[in-house]
């Protein structure tokens, strides 16, 4: 049987990557693994990632999911980009994320959970606002219901469904603070099947990601994941990262583990700020439920710190913590790459 086989990759965009994808028509088996999709190639000169003169790079498929658009049968494939020696992409950091997983990170048995907060745009202004105008203040709109309140929800429910049907590790959604802003949660739920793996978690996120954008399409919207996508008195974009290593979810240990990680991070907050994403020091301003970027601070069910730790995980004496730093635009493979590595305590 001929199936639809949409590679999906990460371009070399600077400051802040794109998502490109491109159809190949494969004879698949039913419930294919990565391994039996065809390694491919592409123009590397039109994704900023090499010189027309040598430009061919390489799609090494890694995660599969089926495709919610085209239904059953075909399949979306998230892809790692190679060099034409075969070897990762400058711009590939999923391999980092492998070589800090392999060099004794997967040992700490680290999940990592995200909340992507990203805005609705329909021409020049976000979904639902006055032309080249503003809505009234912030306060209303946050977790809202009703059309003066909530802009885009038709969107976020087909996204939503697209999330499920292929098989993605969807935690949850919401409205955000922002009008025509929104939020969608990816990472451990609890459920017996599911696979808590750092990797594949972050796979399913860009997964996510480029469902976001295709899903658009066909509402005529445009997601976008600006840090601070409007000046002054307006919420920003962040993406929550919550973090837990084995230790930290023993009840033995928890509390002692949380407190060690914490510490550490303190040591390296210059370090992750520069792996968040690109336009930090505009959202981190210490307004808007975030810690300035100069300063790192920890508390429990602080909103203004740069580490959150969650009331019940403090009762609870176990549990996870949250990085409130990350932006919107950060590259998640980066930002749990840097929590293994500070957390965890890895040496390359
Ligand atoms: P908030 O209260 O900050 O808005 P959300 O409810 O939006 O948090 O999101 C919670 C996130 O925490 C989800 O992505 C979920 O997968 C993640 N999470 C839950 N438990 C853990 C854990 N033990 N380790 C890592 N991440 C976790
Ligand atoms: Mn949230
Ligand atoms: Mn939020
Ligand atoms: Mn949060």
């Amino acid at each position: 049987m001929a199936n639809c086989a949409e590679y999906i990759w990460i371009d070399g965009a600077d400051p802040t990557p794109r998502l490109r994808s491109k159809t190949r028509i494969l004879e698949l088996p039913e419930n294919p693994t990565p391994a039996d999709f065809t390694p491919w190639n592409y123009d590397g000169s039109s994704t900023y990632q090499a010189p027309g003169k040598d430009s061919d790079l390489g799609l090494q498929p890694v995660y599969v999911a089926c495709d919610p658009l085209r239904g059953p049968g075909n399949f979306l494939a998230l892809c790692e980009v190679l060099d034409a020696e075969g070897t990762p992409h400058e711009t590939n950091n999923r391999a980092r994320l492998r070589q800090v997983l392999n060099a004794g990170g997967t040992q700490h048995d680290p999940w990592i959970g995200f909340e992507q907060e990203y805005t609705l745009y329909r021409g020049r202004d976000p979904l639902g606002w006055p032309q080249g105008g503003y809505p009234g203040p912030q306060g209303p709109y946050y977790c809202g219901v009703g059309s003066r309140q909530v802009f885009g929800r038709e969107f976020v429910e087909a996204h939503t469904k697209a999330c499920l049907d292929a098989g993605l590790m969807i935690y949850g959604t919401n409205a955000e603070v922002l009008p025509a802003q929104w939020e969608y949660q990816i990472g451990p739920r609890g459920f017996k099947g599911d696979d808590n793996d750092p990797l594949k978690i972050c796979d399913q996120h860009w997964i996510a990601r480029w469902l976001l954008w295709r899903v658009g399409e066909l509402f005529d919207v445009e997601p976008s994941l600006e840090n601070k996508p409007v000046k002054g008195d307006w919420n920003g974009s962040g993406q929550h990262a919550n973090f837990s290593t084995k230790d930290m979810r023993d009840p033995r240990k928890g509390l002692k583990t949380i407190e060690d990680a914490i510490a550490s991070l303190a040591l390296t907050h210059a370090a992750h700020i520069a792996s968040y994403g690109a336009g930090l020091s505009e959202r981190l301003t210490g307004l808007h439920e975030t810690s300035s970027i100069h300063e790192f601070r920890h508390g429990i069910a602080h909103r203004g710190a740069s580490i959150r730790i969650p009331r019940q995980v403090h009762e609870k004496r176990c549990g996870y913590i949250e990085d409130r730093r990350p932006g919107a635009n950060a590259d998640p493979y980066l930002v749990t790459m840097m929590l293994i590595k500070t957390i965890c305590k890895i040496a390359l």
